[in-house]
């Protein structure tokens, strides 16, 4: 193992506007947070851009960015994060999808897209649409598996595919799923769509009667009774982490995407009890999780999702309360991390505000703590106090950062 080990806490969406609540402060700063304040104080604050000044980051492309690699040149898309998260097996050629439950008409018009973003029955589902072969092309295989609430991925393994499709997902309610077309002039592209095309009506035709469905109509629950795949990707070849750093580490997270980016990246997913991916998600368990894999590992990701989730549900409420839970939950990394040989880097992927209930192009708070780390003099962990902080505002890379604190790097020149 390393002299120094790193621990790398990113709290989707974690980054607020004034607009946030009525006070003009920012979730973050209305939150009481005892002990990201105390590791403010121990170490330095900056702002972060995700990517760079005005790009709005993706949570995938901006995970991307903040472990340093490049998204502009490096993105594959989103679908093979998400297909890697839920543990399907990837090869190269392949082309890989994120998918949606949603509600639909007999019309094929979405009434919602994450069919009430669906509690149980991931299974039944699951196993209903493994019959997905597709009839127009015997040679495709087609591999499917539910992930959290109504999130999945999809895989076609085959000769002849290409990621160079449009979407079927309208991303709003009360639009008709749009025929998916190829959006280069190859047979490869224009096969995929047409394979994609049936995959979407025959989920339909399999999921619209299944008890799971029925059950849910009787209790007035939108039914699942459409897959909808977006973000097609390839298979990318990505640098490890572990061949990068010489190092060993370990990805805690519940979110698909964010256990496919670690693992892609070379880090072994470890599943937290009570870890949900939702605002209900046991924080103190990953944190516990976390200081047991650092006794056998040099890097730790944990990836926090509920910040993100309550501020597309533009609920201040929720995110504040949050925030709180997190911080209580870090108590423990405070008490129990070995301060003299650990870099702890928390930060966000990007800030999803209140009032706009989505992801935005701001920076947000980043804090760097450790043995090697210069203190700067800021006392509290938010964004009016990272535009203060020490280590000022800079893109991307906190990983490569947090790698130099730990002394991983290699010279770049002589
Ligand atoms: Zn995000
Ligand atoms: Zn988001």
């Amino acid at each position: 193992m390393t002299e120094f080990k790193g621990v790398f806490i990113v709290a989707d969406g974690l980054g607020g506007r004034p607009t946030d609540t009525p006070e003009g402060k920012t979730c973050l700063e209305a939150a009481r947070t005892p002990h990201l304040d105390e590791l403010a104080r121990r170490g330095a604050l900056g702002l972060l851009d995700p990517i760079a000044p005005g790009v709005r980051p993706g949570s995938d492309t901006a995970h991307l960015s903040l472990f340093g690699y490049d998204p502009f040149e490096e993105y594959p898309g989103r679908g093979v994060f998400e297909a890697v998260g839920v543990g399907l097996e990837v090869h190269e050629g392949d082309v890989c999808f994120r998918t949606n439950f949603a509600t639909v008409d007999e019309d094929f018009v979405v009434k919602d897209r994450r069919a009430g973003r669906i509690h149980e029955g991931q299974e039944e589902l699951e196993r209903a649409l493994q019959g997905l072969q597709p009839r127009s092309a015997p040679d495709v295989e087609v591999l499917f598996k539910a992930s959290t609430e109504h999130r999945g991925a999809l895989v076609l393994r085959g000769p002849d595919l290409s990621p160079s499709v449009s979407e079927a997902d309208p991303h709003a309610t009360g639009q008709r799923v749009r025929e998916v077309v190829p959006l280069e002039d190859t047979p490869q592209a224009r096969r995929t769509a047409q394979i994609l095309n049936e995959i979407i009506r025959r989920s339909y035709e399999i999921l619209k009667d299944l008890p799971l469905n029925r059950d849910r109509a009787a209790k007035g629950l939108p039914p699942a009774n459409l897959l909808l795949p977006r973000g097609p990707s390839t298979v990318p070849r990505f640098e490890t982490l572990p061949r990068r750093y010489g190092i060993k580490g370990a990805v805690i997270a519940a979110g698909a995407l964010y256990i496919g980016i670690g693992r892609l990246l070379g880090l072994e997913f470890h599943r937290a009890e009570g870890a949900t991916g939702g605002l209900d998600t046991d924080i103190r368990s990953k944190i516990a999780l976390a200081l047991e894999e650092l006794q056998t590992k040099d890097f730790v990701f944990v990836h926090i999702k509920g910040t993100d989730t309550a501020g597309h549900d533009r609920n201040a409420r929720a995110k504040i309360e949050f925030l709180e839970r997190i911080d209580e939950a870090l108590g423990a990394l405070v008490e129990g991390l070995d301060w003299e040989r650990t870099h702890l880097a928390f930060t966000g992927d990007h800030a999803t505000p209140i009032a706009y209930g989505d992801h935005v192009s701001d920076p947000v708070p980043v804090l760097f703590v450790g043995p090697n780390v210069l203190p700067d003099a800021t006392e509290a962990f938010h964004e009016r106090a990272a535009l203060r902080g020490g280590l000022h505002r800079f893109a991307g890379r906190v990983v490569p950062m947090l790698a130099g604190y730990n002394n991983w790097l290699r010279k770049f020149g002589t």
